[in-house]
């Protein structure tokens, strides 16, 4: 394209000239790619997980703990071997939004094969022990939290830096500049581009959970002299100013790769419908800015965090400059389906420019799909660099991804709403759960397919407190010829009367209702029960499978409530709604203990089930063998 890769990065009026130019440049790419490749058949199975970790620094002494901001000195070490050897990394690493986070992911994708279940949690291991190579100054640690309990707090990152209100690229009046990502000028540049776009600072408002002694109506008063945080902050809410309190949060995301464009477009869809489900099972973000939220996940905040539309395209001022009212932000649920199975659930009006759908169905493409990109880039570009594409900034909860060019990389999907988990038992059990869930829609041809308005609350159904007891979910009552159903083994609803779908809580979805609902997790065995499998991969993935049952009934408490329970017992807290300095620490020091399996959880995932150390510590050395073995993504 011919921009920049690194170097001086342009403002948003200088972007902005370039949008139309850098859109066109997209379309003619996207039309390019789609005809070489449309046809491409016979990719396996692969997939790859990707793991966002927080560097934390404890100071024991004094009883603190903040975000260390190391992560491109970390960094730089751990690209090492991928820029020396490229085809026999283990893991790889990529920089994200805040200067206190890394992204890892296996080296190469797993896949093909079921032994390679054995392999995820051994690679997540291996990620760690990484990382905390590379933190050998005293209180140094890596935890896979959502989010620091306690960002936007004064003093919340190591060196400590203050935020500048009114200031520099954020502007905040919590989030400091220099905890954004300073290796690459991506992040600040998207910061900046965000806030001069829609012409403020980002405003998110997340409901304070009241608790007995919370101030009502609970108020701030914050120190900025124009007064722009008292007119944004709402009352009996928490007020964040900043692209750092979202992208600044972390998440588990899966890639997969189908054998066709079809079966990606299809999985898509099937995948899109449980995107609600597995949030609410995997809350994990209940505390914000040091208070306790009403809410249980991230997405809000993450969607707030990066809403770069203008007041025109809110809707709250009529359009004059603008094109579009949209009704999402950029980071969001998906607005449309993308199979001809899902075409008849697009039942939400989606804002798409339809001279771009009109010149990407003249090439060929057909009108789903030339509606889908044609909304995507309804959004201008925010940053101009070489490797970008529009979809690098639009962030919705499943993500279609065509084949990189010059690569020998299929169709993929991405699934990205799950919250990360504090362990890596915790994650690869996600993960299992969801790639088993593709090879199940993918055999026995299911159907979950619901209105996508009613995937939308889910959304926000998944969101609130406790939503994974205490949510009821649309979810579809008969999932479409189960050869397991048709042989009378697993009880299928009779769904014939009334509406495809009907409020079901997670246990039912998940673990099913005798007579009513057969549940994922027996779809999941039952398909297990016609592979071949071995021992060991079994025992791997069963204790995985019982761990997300045992969440999915209630058993098991998910990661926020777990931290709601833990602020409501510790000594410190006063019932006030307020996280302080102290539970925070403690909090975080209990983490760290959990994390390196030195601390047992209980309720959170049961004794540890998993595998021996010693047996991970074998399947760490026996992955160097299997991973070389495995053909190198590019
Ligand atoms: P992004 O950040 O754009 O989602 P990443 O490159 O960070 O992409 O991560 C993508 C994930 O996809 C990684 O886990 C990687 O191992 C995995 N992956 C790479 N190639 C393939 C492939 N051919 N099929 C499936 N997954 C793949
Ligand atoms: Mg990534
Ligand atoms: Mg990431
Ligand atoms: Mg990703």
């Amino acid at each position: 394209m011919g921009f920049l890769s690194l170097g001086s990065p342009l403002s948003w009026s200088e972007t902005k000239q370039h949008a139309d130019h850098v859109r066109k440049h997209g379309i003619l790419q996207f039309i390019h790619i789609f005809n070489k490749l449309k046809d491409r058949e016979n990719d396996c199975l692969k997939w790859g997980d990707e793991v966002e970790y927080t560097l934390i620094k404890f100071d024991h002494e004094n009883k603190k703990v903040y975000n260390n901001l190391k992560a491109k000195e970390v960094l730089d070490v751990l690209q090492l071997e991928e820029s020396n050897n490229p085809s026999t990394i283990k893991t790889a690493w990529r920089p994200e939004y805040a200067g206190y986070m890394v992204e890892g992911t296996p080296g190469h994708p797993l896949g093909g094969c079921m032994r390679h279940f054995n392999m995820i949690e051994a690679n997540m291991k291996l990620r760690r022990e990484e990382i905390l190579q590379n933190l050998k100054e005293s209180g140094e640690t890596v935890l896979s939290i959502v989010t620091f309990p306690r960002l936007g707090c004064p003093n919340f990152t190591y060196p400590n830096f203050k935020p500048t209100p009114g200031k520099g690229i954020s502007s905040s009046l919590f989030f400091p500049d220099q905890a954004v990502f300073q290796g690459h000028p991506r992040f600040r540049t998207l910061t900046q581009n965000i806030r001069e776009r829609r012409g403020s600072k980002v405003a998110i408002n997340v409901p304070i959970f009241k608790d007995v002694k919370t101030p009502s109506p609970f108020t701030e008063k914050f120190p900025d002299v124009e007064g722009e945080g008292a007119k944004a902050a709402k009352l009996d809410h928490i007020y964040l100013d900043a692209m750092g309190f979202g992208m600044g949060m972390s998440c588990l995301q899966m890639t997969f790769q189908a054998c066709s464009i079809n079966e990606a477009r299809y999985l898509y869809d099937q995948l899109a419908a449980v995107t609600p489900i597995v949030m609410a099972l995997s809350a994990a973000t209940p505390i914000l800015r040091g208070f306790l939220s009403d809410l249980d996940c991230r997405w809000c905040v993450i969607a707030g965090s990066v809403d770069d539309r203008t007041p025109e395209e809110m809707g709250i001022k009529p359009l004059q400059e603008n094109r579009f009212v949209i009704p999402k932000s950029r980071y969001d649920s998906i607005s449309t389906y993308l199979s001809p199975e899902g075409n008849k659930y697009n039942d939400i009006d989606l804002v798409h420019d339809q001279e771009i759908c009109q010149q990407l169905m003249d090439a060929g493409i057909d009108e789903q799909l030339a509606r889908h990109y044609a909304h995507l880039f309804i959004r201008d570009p925010l940053v101009l660099f070489q490797e970008h594409n529009i979809q690098s900034t639009n962030w919705q909860t499943m993500r279609f991804k065509p084949p990189p060019p010059n690569s020998n990389i299929g169709w993929r999907v991405e699934f990205r709403p799950t919250e990360v988990q504090l362990t890596d038992f915790e994650n690869a059990a996600l993960v299992t759960f969801i790639v088993l869930l593709t090879r199940v829609i993918l055999s026995f041809d299911l159907n979950l397919l619901i209105p996508l308005s009613k995937v939308d609350e889910n959304m926000i159904t998944a969101q609130k407190r406790d939503a994974a007891r205490k949510g009821m979910f649309y979810f579809r009552k008969t999932l479409k010829k189960c050869p397991a159903a048709a042989k009378g083994e697993i009880p299928n609803s009779n769904a014939d009367t009334g509406e495809e779908f009907e409020l079901m809580s997670i246990d039912t979805i998940i673990n099913g209702k005798v007579g009513e609902f057969p549940g994922l997790i027996p779809l999941i065995e039952s398909y297990l029960g016609n592979v071949d499998v071995d021992i060991d991969t079994r025992c791997t993935i069963s204790q995985y499978l019982t761990f997300i049952q045992r969440k999915a009934s209630g058993e098991l408490l998910t990661t926020a409530q777990w931290m709601r329970k833990f602020v409501a017992l510790h000594p410190d807290y006063k019932q006030d709604s307020v996280v302080s300095e102290t539970i925070c620490y403690d909090l975080m020091n209990t983490f760290d203990g959990i994390a390196r399996g030195e601390l047992g959880a209980p309720e959170l995932f049961g004794k540890p089930t998993s595998k021996t150390s010693d047996v991970l510590t074998k399947k760490c050395l026996e992955i160097k063998e299997e991973m070389a073995k495995i053909e190198p993504a590019k």
